[in-house]
């Protein structure tokens, strides 16, 4: 390590364009982030806005459908959000849309893109996986897992023209094995952590990392549709090794990592922030 005038060590300045401002300092500050997911204050996507936002972020942020626009606009004014967008991501026109209207507000580019989506049908989240129907399983693996391939490809243009970039998703340890009812979304997330390694693998020589973070159960809007979620909650409180639940902020803690300067050389990896859970045998 080369040392300064005063015999201190003179760390090498950043090289890395998607990590750093213009003054050199790895940072998140000005980064322009895109954040789906945001259903109301509950939502693991809205905790991670607001550590974005209060890291200096630029931020766009999504709705589904005109109810859910009405709960997001006053949260996106909350933390400053420069746009918020409609965007269904099971409708290629929407992605377009979404993407053309992203490029033309910052200047062609994008840094990050935050993917906290799922949907199955309720009835898919209940009973037993093996009646799981065609079209349910078609819904739940295009609307959980595809949408990721599509905003990735939507994203890469403009992250390319930043320099490089950095995508988040949300996982959960059902890809890896059996939690009652969560069927369909077990194989859809299975799906999602594979696509995760993929598409690392595509975009990684353009600068783009692409990770997933498998957090432990968390009651949200979309863990209501489970049936029975609150045993599972109530459950994994119980033998984590932390003996407690994550909350929306611990997801948010490691999401801001992954996508900032600490996780600049992590790419293609499900990253476990579940207090513990998952290392447990029995
Ligand atoms: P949430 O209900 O707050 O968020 C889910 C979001 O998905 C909502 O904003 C909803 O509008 C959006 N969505 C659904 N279909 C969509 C579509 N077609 N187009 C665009 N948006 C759509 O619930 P959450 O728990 O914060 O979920 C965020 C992510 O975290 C999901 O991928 C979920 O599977 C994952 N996750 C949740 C938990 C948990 O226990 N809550 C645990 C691990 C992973």
């Amino acid at each position: 390590m080369p040392r300064g005038r005063r015999g201190l060590r003179r760390y090498p300045r950043c090289i890395d364009r998607t990590l750093c401002d213009n003054r050199g300092v790895a940072s998140l500050a000005g980064k322009r982030a895109l954040v789906l997911g945001v259903a109301n204050e509950r939502s693991i996507a809205w905790a991670i806005a607001k550590q974005l936002a209060g890291e200096g972020c630029r931020l766009a942020l999504t709705f589904l459908g005109e109810t859910l626009e009405r709960r997001v606009r006053p949260l996106a004014a909350e933390i400053g959000a420069e746009l918020v967008l409609p965007c269904d991501v099971a409708d290629d026109a929407q992605l377009d849309a979404l993407f053309a209207e992203l490029g033309g507000a910052w200047d062609g580019a994008l840094d990050i893109v935050v993917h906290a989506i799922a949907f199955a049908n309720r009835e898919d989240l209940q009973g037993r996986f093996v009646d799981t129907s065609r079209a349910g399983f078609r819904l739940a693996l295009d609307v959980s897992a595809y949408s990721l391939v599509a905003l990735t490809r939507g994203a890469l243009p403009l992250m390319r023209a930043a320099g490089g970039g950095s995508v988040v998703t949300l996982s959960f340890a059902g890809s890896q094995r059996v939690f009652p009812n969560y069927n369909v979304m077990g194989v859809a997330k299975a799906a999602l952590e594979s696509c995760v390694r993929y598409l690392a693998a595509d975009v990684g020589p353009d600068g783009v990392r692409v990770n997933a973070i498998s957090a432990g159960p968390i009651k949200t809007l979309s863990a209501a549709g489970i049936r029975n979620f609150r045993d599972m909650l109530h459950i994994a409180g119980e033998r984590a090794p932390l003996r407690r639940n994550v909350s929306t902020d611990d997801v948010a803690n490691m999401a801001t990592a992954l996508l900032g300067p600490a996780g600049s050389g992590v790419t293609g990896q499900v990253i476990y922030v579940d207090a513990g859970l998952s290392t447990l045998g029995v």
